[in-house]
This record gives structure tokens, sequence and C-alpha cells, in this order.
């Protein structure tokens, strides 16, 4: 079904609230089926709100808009919903009640204002709002739907999980079911043309690539008359792509690369360490961040001067003084240094420039991985090419994961 997203807010078109509501309801939309064809974003000006929605209905049949659903004057959307369709208002005695509920919960006297919170058109499907006072609806004229919601984002989302989603459900004709397959290690352009010969002319399954900061995403979608159906042929298209870039592939559900590791690590009984000088504890930092992590990780080192490389890690000076700091050869003693200090089955280590500035002879965002698992020890070389020292660390930061992640998958 052709959408239209229709945003109302004068604060988004200054600049001082992104709109973070139409990427949500594409997201949720596109996912169950939908396409969303048009973003539209609107003052609160009765006109222009005409406009616009006379605008997003020539050429879509759902509209949903967002905002101007408040108490306050310049609050407009559901009234020039119901003039467009040609339908009057009425007063809902559900939200009078949840209304004076709202208020009484929290000590407070509902203002008059309020009330016009309870305004709805005639004929419309009310969602009523739990996680504030402003309800939505949606109203259907003539093969025409528009839904209204609230601005506030979590309100917003509030009414999507409780009503609309599920009213939403009555225009899928098809079912639709989908994948996110993530991959790292390669480019989105390189992973397009591998992908070429099973994504060109492809009208379902689709395959889309999304390439995020050192990843890429595909998304693989089927929408067929029954579930199991759609079900198999991303199952099929799925082996096909596996075929070509298997190896670059390490979620077919979505998951975060540290979530990946930390999953197998447990699942096989392996203790962690890790020893860094650029990323400054990134490493622990994100494998902390999954539950569970004090099965797998004990101690991690942050050895920044060559000094504590020396102390902490056992790395030789001589290795320092012969090959420099920011090298093969030192980051794997501070991979094998790490990994027996800490008593771990694996290290990581890196040592690297996170820009902007390197020594002489090097480049911001050159950077040595090391790693250490029993007698495999063995390095990566990174280059980002970039001296933007943010985007270096969190990029090295994934590729130690995924130095992990091939030792241990
Ligand atoms: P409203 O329903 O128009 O009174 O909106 C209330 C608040 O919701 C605004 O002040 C914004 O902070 C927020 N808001 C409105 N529209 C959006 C949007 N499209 N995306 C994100 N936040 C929004
Ligand atoms: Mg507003």
């Amino acid at each position: 079904m052709k959408t239209s997203i229709l945003a109302v807010g004068t604060e988004l078109l200054f600049g001082q609230t992104v709109n973070t509501n139409a990427a949500f309801l594409s997201d949720k939309l596109n996912h169950m089926g939908f396409d969303v064809m048009y973003h539209f974003v609107v003052g609160d000006n009765p006109a222009r709100l005409k406009e616009k929605l006379a605008e997003a209905f020539s050429d879509t049949d759902l509209v949903i808009l967002t905002g101007g659903l408040g108490p306050t004057q310049d609050d407009l959307t559901k009234e020039m919903v119901a003039e467009y369709m040609g339908r009057n208002m009425y007063l809902d005695e559900e939200v009078i009640e949840q209304l004076k509920g709202f208020f009484e919960k929290r000590g407070r006297k509902m203002t008059e204002n309020n009330v016009k919170q309870a305004y709805l058109p005639e004929g419309c499907t009310p969602f009523y709002n739990a996680s504030g006072t402003a309800p939505g609806f949606a109203l259907s004229v003539d093969g025409k739907t528009a839904i209204c919601l609230p601005g506030p984002p979590r309100e917003m989302m509030w009414l999507w999980d409780n009503g609309v989603r599920a009213y939403l459900e009555q225009f899928m004709d098809k079912k639709m079911f989908y994948r996110v397959i993530r991959t790292i290690g390669i480019g989105e352009s390189d992973l397009e043309t591998i992908l070429m010969p099973v994504i060109d002319g492809q009208t379902d399954p689709t395959v889309a690539t999304y390439a995020k900061e050192g990843e890429c995403t595909l998304r693989v979608a089927s929408q067929r008359d029954t579930i199991e159906e759609a079900e198999a042929a991303v199952r099929e298209m799925t082996e096909r792509i596996d075929a070509l870039v298997g190896d670059y592939i390490y979620s077919y559900d979505d998951e975060d690369l540290k979530d990946v590791v930390v999953r197998i690590l447990k699942e096989k009984g392996l203790r962690i360490t890790s020893a860094e000088s650029c990323t400054g504890g990134l490493f622990p930092a994100s494998i902390t961040d999954v539950a569970g992590a004090s099965d797998v990780l004990s101690s991690a080192y942050v050895t920044y001067s060559n000094e504590s490389k020396i102390k902490e890690l056992n790395v030789p000076a001589e290795i320092i003084d012969r090959y420099g700091v920011v090298s093969p050869q030192v980051a794997k003693a501070m991979a094998e240094g790490a990994r027996v200090r800490a008593g771990a089955d694996i290290a990581v280590s890196v040592t690297g420039y996170a820009g902007p500035e390197a020594d002489p002879g090097h480049e911001a965002g050159e950077a040595y991985i090391g790693y250490a698992m029993g007698d495999n020890i063995g390095f990566y070389e990174v280059r980002t090419s970039r001296n933007e020292r943010k985007w270096n660390r969190n990029y090295i930061l994934l590729r130690m994961l995924r130095a992990v992640y091939l030792l241990i998958k």
C-alpha cells in the first residue's frame, strides 16, 4: 500500500527537533510491507497542512500524521484532517474519563483546553493513549486512510505498539517475512558487485544493502500469500547469498558483532582479554555492554605508553626499538603478553594511530591488531585512510571484534 508520512510542527522546520517520528514509522511500515513514498514536514499552519495532506493523498492511500494533537491553540492536525475528509467532531467520553484519571493521579487540575483533546472525528477508530493525554485515531473515507498520532516520540511509539500496528494489518493482503544479514570486512560496493547476479532484476525476494560505520547490512524480504512461502523464498535467497559472501557474514538475525562474539565465547567456554593503546579500552567496554560478560572476561589492559607495554605486558623493549611501537610485531607481543598475564584463552590487541596526527612515516588510521590463541598468534593490518579520531577508534574496535570472531567461529 502506498503510504506517506506527514510530520507537523514548526520546531521541525527550525531544526530544533529532529524528525525521528518519520524515521521510526518508515522503518516499521517498511518492515510490514507498506511502500513509504513520501515524507512531508509542515509547520503549525492550517492552510499548508491541508495543502500537504491533499498532495499526500493525491498519490498515496495511507497518510500517517504526527504532531499537533495537543491541547493548545496551534495544535490543529485533527481538525484539519476531519475537515479535509468531511467529518464532524464528537466528544469521546472515554477520553474524558481517561484525562480525568490522568490529572487526578498526578494531583493536578485539568484545565479547560485539555477537553479539546477529547474531540475526535466521527466514524474514526480511536487509539487511546495510556502513555500521555492526546489520543490518536485512524479515519478511513472512500479508500483513503489518515492516521493521526501525537508528536512526542515516546507516546507515538506507544500508540504504534498498542493499536496502530494491529489496525494496519487489515491492509496487508500479502504476508511479509524478512531477515537482516550482517557482514563485516567488505565494502558496500564490493558486496553489491559480488551479489549482482542474485540482486539484479529481483522483485521478490528483494535484497537491499545498507552501509553503516564499518559494516554492511543486507535485508532480504519477501511478500507472499502465506508466511511459509515468504519464509521459504527468503531462506532460498539467503543460501544463494551465503554461497557468494558467506565469509563476511557474522549474523543472519541482525545481531551486533559484540553479542555474537560473547555468545560464541560462552558457548565454547572461552575466556578473553585485550590490550589496547589507541582504542583506550573500547574493547572491554563493548564486551561488558553485553549481559553476562563476566563469564568471558576477567581483566583487560590499556597500555598507552611504551613503558606500560613493557611493564604490564612484557613486550620486549628491543621489539619496540627495532620495529616501532605501531607495528605487527608489537601487536602480537601485546596479545601474547596480555593472554599470559590474564590467564585467558584468547587475547586481542591493538597498537595504532587514531588520528588526526601520526608519527612520521605513518598515517592516521593505521593500526595493527594482534591476536593470540594457543600457538595461533597473528595480526591484521588496518588502514582507514581517515583522520577522524572517533570514526577510526570505532572502526578499529569492529576489526578487533572481527579478529576474535574469526578465531572462534
Ligand atoms: P505536538 O504533538 O505537536 O504537541 O508535539 C510535542 C513534541 O513532540 C514536540 O515539542 C517535539 O518535541 C516532539 N515532536 C513532534 N513531532 C516530532 C517528530 N516528527 N519527531 C520527533 N519529535 C517530534
Ligand atoms: Mg506541535
